[in-house]
Parts: structure tokens; sequence; C-alpha cells
């Protein structure tokens, strides 16, 4: 799969990548990265790529026409990509969208700085993403975000597919908890269950906790999962035996 990044700041997209799963991944030639520097598509002696605002007020605004010639060149290289844009004002980025862009071959990236891009920029792009309801100064740290989420879903990014399937979101609900060795640390024993060896009552152990930390800590997103019928059983007692205890976060 390629990633193809426009920014002002290519260097940033060197380190991220280079080690661990990702890094990997790129070695093996699963997905490819590639970030753009926006100024080669600028025209004259500066390259210009931004400039300020139409009726007057702080901070500068990026060109439309480096961006666009940006994408039809890109667009070019890589027919049927799909065009993304970083922006607060966009959709939501979560699970869901990272399962379905990961069904992508192509997806370009576009990063915005200062005050963001030209209006008119919006009618090139197939979708604008939002990375959380705060503002950043620029969209390489949401490009990278979704990228790493896009990535690691391709088949063999991944040492053990597993993993990615049994993550929180994966299927509407949030992990349950993990342990290690030793079996007890200062006090605290893994759950007696985890030892027992008993792969049934392993899994009914954890789709039980999986239940409870969404209840405690996410219950908004009980109301759209799917549930069988023993998990809304399951769901009722634990409502049933934790319902005087305060939902506990670090915060
Ligand atoms: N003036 C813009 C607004 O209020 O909507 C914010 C511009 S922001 C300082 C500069 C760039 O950072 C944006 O064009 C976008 O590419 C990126 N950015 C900032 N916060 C982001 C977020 N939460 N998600 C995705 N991109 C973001």
């Amino acid at each position: 799969m390629n990633f193809d990044v426009v920014t002002l700041f290519p260097e940033m997209f060197e380190s991220p990548f280079a080690g661990s799963i990702i890094g990997k991944a790129v070695s093996k030639g699963l997905v490819q990265i590639t970030a753009h520097y926006l100024r080669d598509w600028a025209e004259g002696r500066h390259q210009v790529t931004d400039d300020p605002p139409y009726g007057g007020g702080d901070g500068m605004v990026m060109k439309p026409e480096p961006i666009c010639r940006a994408i039809a060149s890109l667009k070019e290289q890589r027919p049927g990509a799909k065009v993304l844009l970083m922006s607060p004002q966009g959709k939501p980025f979560d699970q869901q969208q990272a399962q379905q862009l990961s069904q992508q071959e192509n997806l370009i990236f576009l990063c915005g700085r200062y005050e963001g891009f030209d209006e008119r920029v919006r009618s090139y792009v197939d979708a604008e993403y939002t990375i959380g309801d705060f503002v950043l100064t620029g969209g390489e740290l949401p490009a990278m975000v979704m990228i790493d989420a896009v990535a690691r879903l391709l088949p063999g990014v991944l040492g053990n597919q597993g993993s990615a399937e049994a993550d929180s979101f994966s299927d509407g609900l949030l992990e349950h908890p993990h342990y290690t060795r030793p079996a007890e640390f200062e006090g605290q024993r893994v759950p007696e269950v985890l030892l027992s060896g008993n792969h049934a009552r392993i899994a009914a152990w954890r789709r039980s906790q999986q239940l409870l930390r969404t209840l405690q800590r996410r219950p908004d997103l009980l109301e759209n999962v799917q549930l069988t019928d023993d998990d809304l059983l399951e769901l009722e007692r634990l409502r049933e035996t934790h319902r005087h205890i305060q939902i506990k976060t670090n915060g």
C-alpha cells in the first residue's frame, strides 16, 4: 500500500517510520511511505506556498495552486488514489475509518500549516479527517497517526494478525486487560483464571472483562455494538454487580 504525504516538513516523517513494526513493513515492501515537499510544486523564484487571508486577519493561508498541482501529479502516479485532507474540522478518525482506509491501494495525505488551506482546495479532496477535538500546529502528526493505524491492519504487517483483531474498537468494545509474569507483583496477583489453562474459561473471562471495561470507561460504545444474547446477559449481571463502583481512570 502506498502512503503519499504532501507537507512543508517532509523530514518529520523520517524517524517515526524508520524503526519498529512499520519500519519492518517498509523494508519488506508491504507499505511505502513517501513524504513530498509541497514547495516543489510552488512556482516563482520564492516558491511561495502561503499568503495573507482575503478580508484581513491573523495568520497565513495555504495557497490552492501548489496543493492542487501536488494532488494532480500524485494522482497521475497513483491512479485511483484517495486524497485525504488533515483538518480539525474533518470527520473524526477512528478504528472503523482505519479499517475502511486499509482496503485502499493508495492514499494521499495533505498536511496543513498556519490557518490551514484555502477553502477551494476542499473540492479536490475525497475526505477530510480530524484526529480529535484539539488544534495542532500542523497536519503532519495527524497524518502519521492515521498512517500508523491503517498500516498495522495490512496483512503481514503485525507479526500476529490475531492481535489487531482483538484490539480495542475492532469489535466495537475496549480490549480486556493483559498480564504477564510474574504471577504476583508487589501484592497484586494475576487473576487465577488466566493461570488455569482452561481456554473456554479464559475466553469467557476476557469477554466479560471487555464488557466491564467498556461499561465503566466508554459506555457510549455499547450503543453501537452488536452483542450476542450471552453478552447481553453478562452485561446485565455486570451492571448489577458493579452498580456502586465509580469509573476508575488515572485522570
Ligand atoms: N484554522 C484552522 C481551524 O481553526 O480549523 C486550524 C489550522 S491548524 C493550526 C493547521 C493545520 O494543522 C490544519 O490545516 C490541519 O492540517 C492540521 N491540524 C490541526 N489540528 C488537527 C486535528 N485535530 N486533526 C487533523 N489535522 C489537524
